[in-house]
């Protein structure tokens, strides 16, 4: 079965290439798409439109595997972490979190979140990153990306289509751009998962170069940047990548990206106890996000096994998040969700509690 080639994670446009290799039309290729994405069939057999020779044919040439799922745990809270075991043993993590988790008599639709990973492990080592602490294998292929999405909105949804979706799990996406870029193809394709891109967040550590390619390449997905500091000291000490994008190239970037996405770019920042939340910092970056429109989305700091920061203190919390109210800010905190099982942002890391 390993033998023959995966069609999951192929684009729209690919399966209507794999299909014309075996001289069949562009259409079978269509047909496909819809049975291997919304449909979530993997069996060509039970795609019943296919006449039964094309079928045979398309088994004889090729498979159709997501990632399999290799663990599951669910939080108090209702968020659900799922390990999925790739094709060479590494791991990764997705999480699935419910937005009203204990209120089911609500007649509001319940609000849904799948936050995905994009590579084993991490490259660029933030200290505060539980994902840093695990060695970088590999970036994901655009099946494993989507099959994350896929297998999880499958197992617990009935619809994909009022997910919202975050690129906040393992890994930095836009070291993985292309691949992320194909699957935000099929997200958004109305064909495909049918996701709004207004849905769909990708998180960077702020690699300003890439961000702006990005930027031009993407469907109009929102942008959000983890700033986390409101120096160059600072952020070179939390988050290495600073020394290559130092904060002034990282919002000159920021200031020039396509005016759409200049609405709303969300800046996250996590507090971390007498190290980033002072009066000062609230007020520098009130400052430094002068001229961009900018979201400001403070998170609640999760502490993970052996960690070196805390979290800050619910004073300061307010405190952080008044100045930049009052600086004129859309500002809000994030709630920890998960944190019970490990699956709070920068919590991620299969690697670590197999
Ligand atoms: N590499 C990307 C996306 C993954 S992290 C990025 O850096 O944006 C998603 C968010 O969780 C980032 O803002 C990240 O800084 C934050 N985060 C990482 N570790 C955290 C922790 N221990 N507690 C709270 N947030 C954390």
């Amino acid at each position: 079965m390993a033998d023959r080639e995966n069609l999951y994670g192929r684009t729209r446009s690919e399966l209507e290439r794999a299909v014309g290799e075996l001289g069949l039309p562009a259409y079978r290729g269509r047909q496909l798409y819809r049975w291997i994405y919304p449909r979530a069939v993997t069996d060509f057999d039970s795609m019943t439109d296919l006449p039964r020779a094309v079928r045979a044919e398309l088994a004889k040439h090729y498979s159709v595997r997501p990632p399999p799922v290799a663990g599951r745990h669910r939080s108090q809270d209702g968020t659900v972490k799922f390990l999925f075991g790739l094709e060479d043993d590494n791991k990764v993590e997705a999480v699935y979190i419910p937005d009203h988790p204990e209120d089911t008599s609500s007649k509001r639709a319940v609000r849904h979140t799948v936050c995905l990973s994009t590579q084993v492990g991490c490259p660029l080592k933030c200290t505060f990153c539980y994902s840093g602490t695990v060695p970088f294998a590999r970036n994901l292929t655009v099946g494993e990306i989507l099959g994350q999405f896929g297998v999880v909105t499958r197992a617990l949804l009935t619809t994909t289509t009022r997910v919202n979706v975050v690129f906040m799990g393992m890994g930095e996406p836009l070291l993985n751009s292309e691949a992320v870029l194909s699957a935000l193809a099929v997200l958004t394709d109305p064909d495909g998962f049918a996701v709004s891109p207004r849905r769909i967040t990708v998180s960077t550590a702020g690699l300003a170069e890439e961000l702006e390619r990005f930027a031009e390449a993407a469907p109009p997905v929102g942008l959000a940047v983890s700033l986390h500091a409101t120096t160059n000291d600072a952020r070179d000490r939390m988050m290495p990548i600073n020394r290559k994008y130092p904060l002034e190239e990282l919002l000159a970037a920021a200031r020039r990206l396509p005016v759409p996405r200049r609405r709303r770019i969300t800046f996250e920042y996590v507090l971390l106890g007498g190290e980033n939340d002072s009066e000062t910092d609230a007020r520098r970056l009130a400052r430094l996000l002068i001229g961009i429109p900018a979201k400001v989305n403070l998170i609640a700091y999760n502490p993970w096994p052996g960690s070196p920061h805390r979290a800050s203190t619910d004073e300061a919390t307010e405190r952080f998040l008044g100045i930049l109210t009052r600086a004129g800010y859309t500002a809000s905190l994030r709630r920890s969700r998960g944190d019970d099982i490990l699956a709070a942002c920068g919590q991620l890391a299969a690697a670590r509690h197999l």
